[in-house]
């Protein structure tokens, strides 16, 4: 019998739990993670490794996390944070009093994908003459400006990389542009491979085409300048080039923020009105919202100021110069072991090496690394490039680098000795003959089944090993690859409706 006279279900009890017991229930809830610090996990955190940091981020967090950014005028502790944030990316991006580039400003947003959407908002909005707007990004860019132009109804025109540099041809982008162009970006440097774009030469062609230029430096922004401080060939790529117009930087990443901060750059004040979302034309109160959200927490805001202000200049240099030697010796492990190559000379702080021909291979070599200790980012193969291994590096995996070697070399013997994982006949054939509209929920169970995906599967959603998905994943074509994704995190992503009484 359901008692209607209270509700209880999910995570909501009936009678209200213990603080203490609530806050356990998290605690067993997390220990299934990765482990987000000791320099192990070379993705999706970013980890400096100084102590007192994370308690400071948090009581900082504490204090605002109920302050709302919906209106500045109400908060202005708000308000003076954001302007300093804006204010510390504008000077590690070559803007400010002094610079020629002045008159920068810019808005903090929750991440990277928010920026990069705002981004491409601005320069549409900034131009309602043109009917059907268009964008220009390397193959190389975040998939994020991919997002934005689905969001916004822009078209996305897709400029290959070279397999070499994996980087854009600027002739390439020029040619690209055409008469619909809003925007114009590249990276500095990709997520995927850590290399930068010919950032000048872009931001030239954009200019003298009369188009806007992005520089997504959300990965790199706040460690290629100190970088290049450290004696490092970094090119230029911030406001000191030319034709660049906005530069997007993410806190949550190298600035050591907790997560849900990033900033998004404009030259000017001009460049960033049309970024702007105002309404009046309801009964409550006029919305004037710079950017995606509305209410929005001040917790991170306070987090980020905090960090920023404990850690300092000086802080950030001697991070990224302990950062630098952690990627030197990481990518000399690589090196030393036959049957892997790097992808690039490491530019910035990405580590990322594929296999030789008679290399291990990539997917097994990524399981033997987890059984290790070591959780790295396979990426799949794409238009000619081939399946590699990515590393995201971060202060923390310094005092950890000398154990890297050994165990990457353990790991290619023992995933040669696997051998390579080989597709079942069934499962091959399904991917060649699956075109993404035939996947309907039914196909995705079973092969979710047949994978050992799923929350049935045993302590986690994933399997211990995941050679067998990732090869079915890099054998599909991208549409297809996007759809079985969908399908299985939606298969996820269901209500728990628990029973507490
Ligand atoms: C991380 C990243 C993004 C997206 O940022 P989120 O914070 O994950 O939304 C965009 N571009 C680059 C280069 C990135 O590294």
């Amino acid at each position: 019998m359901i008692d209607e006279s209270r509700v209880s279900g999910g995570a909501l009890s009936s009678d209200g739990v213990a603080a203490d017991v609530a806050l356990a229930e998290v605690r067993r809830l997390r220990a299934a993670d990765r482990p987000t610090h000791g320099g192990r996990l070379f993705a999706y955190v970013y980890d400096p490794a100084v102590p007192g940091l994370d308690d400071l981020a948090a009581a900082a967090h504490r204090e605002s996390a109920h302050v709302n950014g919906l209106d500045p005028t109400a908060f202005p502790s708000l308000l003076a944070m954001e302007n300093a944030l804006v204010g510390a990316a504008g000077r590690v991006l070559g803007g400010g009093p002094g610079t020629t580039a002045p008159d920068v400003v810019g808005s903090v947003t929750s991440g990277g994908t928010e920026s990069l959407i705002l981004a491409v908002k601005a320069a549409r909005d900034a131009h309602p003459e043109i009917t059907a707007p268009r964008i220009v990004v390397p193959a190389s860019a975040h998939a994020a400006f991919a997002k934005a132009a689905h969001y916004l109804r822009v078209a996305l025109d897709v400029v290959p990389v070279s397999l070499d540099t994996l980087r854009p041809e600027p002739a390439a982008m020029a040619a690209a542009i055409g008469p619909e162009t809003v925007l114009v970006a590249c990276s500095a440097p990709s997520y995927a491979h850590g290399v930068v774009d010919p950032v000048a030469e872009i931001a030239a062609v954009a200019a003298e085409a009369g188009v806007r230029c992005h520089v997504d430096a959300c990965f790199g922004g706040w460690t290629l300048p100190y970088l290049r401080r450290l004696g490092e060939p970094v090119p230029a790529f911030d406001f000191t080039v030319p034709g660049v117009t906005s530069i997007s930087v993410d806190l949550h990443k190298y600035a050591y923020a907790p997560k849900g901060v990033s900033v998004l750059l404009h030259r000017d004040a001009a460049l960033r009105a049309p970024q702007y979302f105002a309404y009046a034309d309801w009964p409550g109160y006029t919305m004037i919202n710079p950017v995606i959200a509305s209410t929005r927490s001040g917790g991170p805001i306070a987090a980020a100021y905090a960090t920023l202000r404990h850690l300092g200049d000086a802080g950030y240099l001697r991070l990224a110069a302990v950062t630098r030697d952690a990627v030197a010796a990481l990518a000399d492990a690589v090196r030393a072991v036959d049957g892997l190559r790097l992808m690039a000379e490491p530019e910035s702080t990405v580590v990322c090496f594929t296999a030789t021909g008679d290399g291990p291979d990539l997917f097994v070599l990524v399981d033997e690394l987890t059984a290790r200790g070591w959780h790295t980012q396979p990426q799949l193969s794409y238009a000619g490039l081939p399946a590699s291994v990515h590393l995201t590096v971060t202060a923390s995996v310094a005092p950890r680098v000398a154990e890297f070697g050994p165990d990457l070399a353990a790991a290619v013997v023992a995933a040669h000795a696997a051998g390579p994982v080989r597709l079942p006949a069934e499962l091959a054939s399904l991917v060649g003959a699956l075109t993404p509209e035939a996947l309907t929920p039914e196909v995705v169970v079973g092969l979710a089944a047949g994978l050992g995906l799923g929350a049935d599967a045993g302590a986690g959603p994933l399997p211990e090993r995941m050679a067998l998905v990732n090869t079915l994943l890099d054998a599909a074509p991208p549409a297809l690859r996007e759809r079985l994704l969908v399908e299985f995190v939606g298969l996820l992503q269901r209500p728990t409706w628990g029973s507490d009484d």
